[in-house]
């Protein structure tokens, strides 16, 4: 029996976007093209070129991502050290562990913070389980890696004299970490596809089909040739690994429908690795304000270079106050015409907003960090500083605001993205961090879907419009109406353009 031309599809409610909030029953798909051709409040009868699916729970367009890694951690996952919690049993993992790129092992995922012993233990230690083979063991953030005597060497670390390599503990950051993961090599093309499939499935799963690829090498790009992605990418690439005709040729879109959007800089580093720069001294090290990883004029040539591109993603990465602010000055001094981005923006001041609000810039940010930084951000940070953090309900009132995770930073889990961004505490937690500061279930999912499709450049997606592909998610649960009730939700099936790719 051949499939009848359209398809309808059909639940308790269907929510085409949230702001506006509009609410059908049903929408037509052409089958051959995944699009949307009709939203009805009812839902209609079956006929010779009509079929209907009706689901129990409410169908919501699929999550998009603002700002993920999927790709570069396709390239980089090495052994996953998330979730454990002594530094004990890391030592018993990586004695036996075999290498993950050729003959160097790579494992990413410890948090001090998490861990019983507390402090973070030096190359010492390292050195003493494992100097055969040149280990990296890289922090949650990606900000911070300890590594073996036998990495330095064979990266070339030990004759690099930069402030965020500390020589005697085997600390790398920023900058240097930059170094290592360009001396390691790349892991074979075949292992590339098989963690890309896994993390596919994964991001499948939990119904997002939309990812920003928050900054990526250019040797990279010969891999991601190679896709067949079922999830839609738009890819930033790392402005200084990439060479002069790339960047002229942005934005591009591959034969496997991988688009290239735009670049993406970093102005500072992360909190939990005391590398986001501040206005005020870090509380936890006297006198000591974070670092800026480029210098100013870095930042100015890219702008420059990229000033009259209207269709691209000019994407910076800040998280500490003063970051933002000087990153917002540059935007606002050079005026570059395509989408300004500051991913991350923590720690943000009044003038700052308004820097942003008069520049339209965009705040691209990730409220599923305030579940893990909540725990240790007071005693990080001065009060002064503190006032200032995780303001999600000042940038959305004045700025463009989008929603992502920062997977693999976070779990690419939306509904505790959202219960962040709405509760601003963990579901087990009885305080909320600056309450004032909650976002509303329209704000979180419009900035979560349709602004997060628009500000990536993923078009056609984030709503369930007349002409947009049929991408959307079946819920389990109405947490539109019950906001509460989120972190219980569980998504049911995933369609990507009118074809199921889970449940
Ligand atoms: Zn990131």
């Amino acid at each position: 029996m051949s499939l009848k031309r359209f398809i309808c599809f059909a639940a308790d409610t269907l929510y085409c976007s949230f702001k506006p909030l509009r609410d059908i029953k049903s929408i037509v798909v052409n089958r051959a093209s995944g699009t949307i051709v009709d939203l009805l409040l009812d839902v209609p009868e079956e006929s010779e070129i009509l079929e209907v699916v009706e689901f129990k729970g409410i169908i919501i367009p699929a999550f998009i991502d603002a700002h993920t890694h999927i790709l570069g951690y396709a390239a980089d996952k090495g052994l996953d050290l998330r979730g454990i919690s002594t530094w004990e049993e890391v030592a018993e993992i990586i004695k036996t562990a075999e290498p993950t790129h050729q003959h160097w092992l790579i494992a990413r995922g410890w948090d001090e913070s998490k861990m019983q012993e507390g402090k973070i233990p030096d190359k010492q230690w390292l050195n003493a389980i494992r100097n055969d083979i040149p280990v990296v063991l890289i922090r949650v953030d990606g900000h911070m890696a300890i590594c073996n005597d036998r990495a330095i060497k064979e990266s070339g670390l030990d004759a690099y004299n930069g402030k965020d390599f500390d020589g005697n503990r085997g600390f790398v950051k920023e900058e240097a970490l930059n170094i290592l993961h360009k001396a390691k090599p790349v892991v074979s093309l075949e292992q590339f596809m098989k963690n890309y499939t896994d993390l596919e499935n994964w991001f499948l799963r939990h119904g997002v089909v939309g990812s920003c690829e928050a900054g990526i090498n250019s040797n990279l790009v010969r891999y991601i040739e190679k896709l067949n992605p079922l999830i839609k990418h738009s890819v930033l690439l790392l402005a200084e690994d990439h060479n002069a005709q790339q960047i002229n040729l942005l934005p591009f879109t591959l034969s496997n429908g991988i688009k290239f959007s735009g670049i993406k800089m970093f102005y500072d580093g992360s909190l939990g690795s005391n590398t986001a720069l501040l206005f005020d001294s870090y509380r936890s090290v006297k006198n000591y304000f974070g670092l800026q990883v480029k210098p100013t004029e870095y930042y100015r040539h890219w702008l420059e270079t990229l000033k009259n591109r209207e269709d691209i993603i000019i994407a910076t990465h800040a998280i500490g106050d003063r970051a933002v602010h000087e990153i917002a000055e540059l935007y606002s001094t050079v005026q570059p015409v395509g989408i300004k981005r500051i991913e991350h923006v923590q720690i943000i001041r009044d003038n700052t907003i308004s820097l942003l609000r008069e520049n339209n810039i965009v705040a691209s940010i990730q409220p599923i960090h305030l579940l893990t930084d909540k725990r240790w951000i007071a005693s990080k940070l001065n009060k002064s500083s503190l006032e200032y953090a995780y303001r999600f309900k000042t940038l959305m009132n004045n700025v463009p605001t989008i929603l992502g995770t920062d997977f693999p930073v976070e779990e690419v889990d939306p509904f505790m993205n959202l219960y962040a961004a709405m509760f601003r505490k963990n579901p087990d937690e009885a305080d909320a961090f600056h309450p004032q500061e909650s976002l509303s279930i329209y704000e979180s999912m419009d900035a979560y879907t349709a602004k997060a499709a628009r500000y990536s450049l993923l078009e056609g997606l984030g709503t369930l419009d007349r002409g947009n592909k049929a991408s959307f998610v079946v819920v389990d649960r109405d947490f539109i109406k019950r906001p509460e009730e989120v972190a219980s939700a569980q998504v049911k099936k995933v369609f990507v353009d009118g074809i199921q790719r889970f449940g």
